[in-house]
Order: C-alpha cells, then structure tokens, then sequence
C-alpha cells in the first residue's frame, strides 16, 4: 500500500473586523486554512467608509487572498459585493506570507442571510454553499428548507392534462392544486438570495428584503389556480396543465424502478426523454412534483401562450422544459389535425411575464430573446403588420404583482409587463409542426437543453 499523505484539515476562525478610527465593526472574516496556515500571527488594520478617504475601486484584482493584505483596498463584502471601508489582513512577522484564505462577510450580510451547505455554489476562497435570506432556516439547521432534490438524474414522470375537463373529477385534485401552490411558492422564495435583493440596479418592484417578496408577491397566492379550473372551452380555446413529477428519495439500500414501484411494466414508447417517462397517473404516489407547465391554445387567434411556476429558473427554460411543451404540443396537433373543422395550427408561440428584479430579467432576455427568436410585442407586431396586438394581452394568471387598483384596499405595485412572442410561420401546418417537435426533441437529446421554440 502507498503511504498516505498526511493532509491537514481546513479549519474556519471566524475574526471580527472593526475600524481602527471609531470602533465600529465592519465585516465579519472567515479565515480558512491548516492549523499551521491558521497559526501564523496577523494584524488586521481597517476602517469604515467614514473614516477611510474615499478611494477610487481597484478594478481587475481578484487575487483576493494576497489582496486583504494590502490595507489600502477596498473591503468588499463577498456576499453583497459592497464596498464596505478598506483594510486588510499583514503578517506580523516581517517577511511572513499569509497562506489562509479570505471571505468577507459585512455585518448587515451576516443578519440578511446564511449560507445553505446543500444549496451548492462556492469554491476555492469562498466557502461552500448558497446564501439565502436567514428566514428559510429553521432554528439551528445549516440547510434551508428549500428542496435539495437534484433533478438531472433521478426518474421524472411527467403527465399532460387538459384542463378543466381531464382533472375537475379527480379525487386528488386539492392535493394537487395544493402542490402547485408550493412549488410555486418555493420557486418565488428561491428569489430571497443576495444577488436580487442586494442588486443596486433600479427595479419597479423594489425587493429588498424577504418580507418585501412575501408582501408584494407571495400573499397573493398562486395566481394559475383559475386557469386550471375555470371551463374556457367555449370559443376555440384549449388549456393544457404539463406536470412533472420526480420520486421521493428511495431508503438508504433501496432502489427500485417505476414498473416494481407501479407493479406495471413501462412501455418503451412512454419513455419521453432520457429519464423522463409518460405517467397516466394524476398523483403518482411517492413523488413529489417539481415541475408545472400551462399552455393556453386559442384556435381562432392561432397562438399558444406557456408559462411556467418559475421563469426565472434557467432550469425551468432547458432540460425537463422541452419534453413537458413537446408533449403538450403532442395533445394539440392530436386535436387539430384529427378535426373536420379544418383547424389551422397555431402560428405563434407567447409568454408574459411581470418584471421581478433586473438580474431575472437579464436572464429571461437571454434565455428567450437571444437564445430562442422570441421578440417584444412592440418589435413582433412591427415586424409582422398583420399581426394584431390586441390577440397578445397579459392574461390574469402570469400576473404574480398586483397592479395599483386591481382590488379595493390594496395599493398594489405597477412594475412592467413583458410580452413576448415567436413566429412559428404563417404557412405552418400540422405535419410541420410534427415534424418540428420531433426534429426538437432529438436535438435536445443530443444537446440537451433547448425546448421547442423556448
Ligand atoms: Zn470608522
Ligand atoms: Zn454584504
Ligand atoms: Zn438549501
Ligand atoms: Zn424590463
């Protein structure tokens, strides 16, 4: 056997850092390093923003380890990636070089937020994790209450339901609606994380804090329950519910496949997608359900409009997101080209989503905008003349703000509405959109990632 080498173990010394000027603290520092790095004796010199002189910030130093030890750098939080005064950290001993890293942490980050071990994220000089607002912790615990599941390689069910008609009769439907809500919830709280609400950018809606996302958008409730109830068949309009389902974690040793867990053997043609497979299965048992998709197919105005719980999850925008609209489209093109009433197929694809924060809107504009050929409204009719804006009006159920006098005794919040759509081409018919789909599908399978159109 080779000999092992002895590695140490990293340890985390936590040090206040305070002005040298006027007392007050500045930032807590996490230091990580070997006993021996740890030992090696430091003196920290900073001070606040009001007692420093205000310096110029350096730009393209990230070197950040043997940065702390030039004390007249800016201190900038790792968390907030606010300047908070300057300083930093010098060996005692002449000639010295400090081996430890690093993290700063300025006090009103330290009271905003902890860092979740499960959530992923960090490296190298930072620690490892995810920091979220303090409120998704339970007492004591280093994880949130966020769900940890990892999507990418467990088996996902996914089911496409038309709604009202296919579920209203369902026993579970309550369960269901229910766990719609919360994912729903969970997907806005995922939004309690410092790169929102410590943005600097200008936003409308203003999040700061986790009770501004619990005031401005979450005690509205989930605002689709209507759209997968509410009869709209009357007039040429179809509405789909896509949902997608993983398994609850198996007991530690015990792993089984869906047709032991289901007593059925799987056919080949319901395998959707590497992992993912078709369920007939309103509420499968033993899962949890991790994805939500509405379509809203209008016949005579030849447009789809999807949404999603989470837009602003690129997780959402790729992988699982391409098997749940193919399969929605699946339904529509059974419909529309099995009807004697000579449907035409839809000829364009939209979304509406309220404007949350500038850093989700930078990511829906790439996702849709650079990465899939959607156009803002404005552009699309400018483009296409004969396309009447009035067929492309936010509908009630991708509205998570409300707006100022949508109810008595509520002032209500007006931040932007985004409209945006995609051509499918005037000229497209069924055996083309077929043809699409499939063509789509098969390219994410190699690629992986890139839905249909979204
Ligand atoms: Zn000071
Ligand atoms: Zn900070
Ligand atoms: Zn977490
Ligand atoms: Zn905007």
């Amino acid at each position: 056997m080779l000999p092992t080498t002895k590695r140490s173990k990293k340890l985390l010394l936590e040090q206040l850092a305070s002005c040298a000027s006027c007392g007050q603290g500045i930032a807590k520092l996490l230091l990580r390093g070997t006993k021996q790095e740890l030992d090696d004796a430091f003196d920290m010199h900073y001070l606040c923003t009001h007692c420093a002189p205000a310096v110029p910030a350096q730009q393209g130093v990230r070197k950040r380890v043997k940065q702390t030890e030039d004390c007249t750098l800016p201190t900038v939080c790792d968390v907030c990636l606010r300047t908070r005064g300057r300083g930093g950290i010098v060996p005692r001993r002449e000639g010295s070089v400090l081996q430890f890293a690093v993290e700063v942490v300025c006090l009103p980050c330290t009271e905003k937020y902890k860092r979740c071990s499960d959530c992923g994220g960090g490296s190298g000089r930072l620690g490892v994790g995810k920091w979220r607002c303090k409120e998704l912790f339970d007492e004591g615990r280093k994880t949130c209450n966020l769900s940890h599941a990892r999507l990418g390689t467990g088996e996902l069910e996914l089911a496409v339901w038309e709604v009202p008609d296919d579920v209203d009769q369902e026993l579970q439907i309550e369960t269901v609606l229910n766990a719609c809500e919360n994912l729903w919830k969970e997907n806005v709280l995922r939004m309690a994380v410092p790169e929102i609400l410590d943005s600097d950018a200008e936003s409308p809606l203003g999040l700061k804090t986790f009770q501004d996302i619990q005031d401005k958008i979450l005690q509205h409730g989930w605002p689709a329950r209507e759209f997968v109830m509410r009869d709209e068949t009357y007039s040429g309009q179809r509405k789909y519910l896509a949902l997608t389902w993983a398994k609850n974690r198996p007991r530690r040793g015990k792993t089984t496949t869906i047709g032991e867990r289901t007593g059925k053997v799987v056919k080949d043609d319901d395998w959707l997608f590497a992992n993912i497979r078709r369920t007939r299965i309103f509420a499968p048992a033993g899962s949890m359900l991790v994805g939500i998709w509405l379509s809203h197919w209008d016949m005579n105005r030849r447009t789809i409009h999807i949404s999603t719980t989470s837009p602003f999850d690129p997780g959402d925008l790729e992988d699982r997101s391409v098997v749940a609209i193919a399969e929605t489209l699946n339904r529509i093109i059974t419909t529309g080209s099995n009807d004697a009433a000579a449907i035409l197929p839809p000829a364009h694809v939209w979304v509406t989503y309220n404007e949350l924060s500038p850093v989700i809107e930078q990511r829906m504009e790439d996702a849709l905008i650079k990465k899939k050929g959607f156009f803002p409204l404005d552009e699309y009719v400018q483009r296409f003349p004969d396309v009447k804006r009035e067929d492309f009006v936010e509908p009630k159920y991708t509205r998570v703000v409300k707006a100022t006098g949508w109810k008595q005794g509520d002032p209500g919040i007006d931040t932007p509405v985004h409209i945006l759509v995609k051509t499918l081409g005037k000229s497209m018919n069924w055996y083309r959109l077929q043809k699409l789909k499939m063509q789509e599908v098969s390219t994410s399978l190699l690629r992986r990632g890139c839905p249909l159109g979204l």
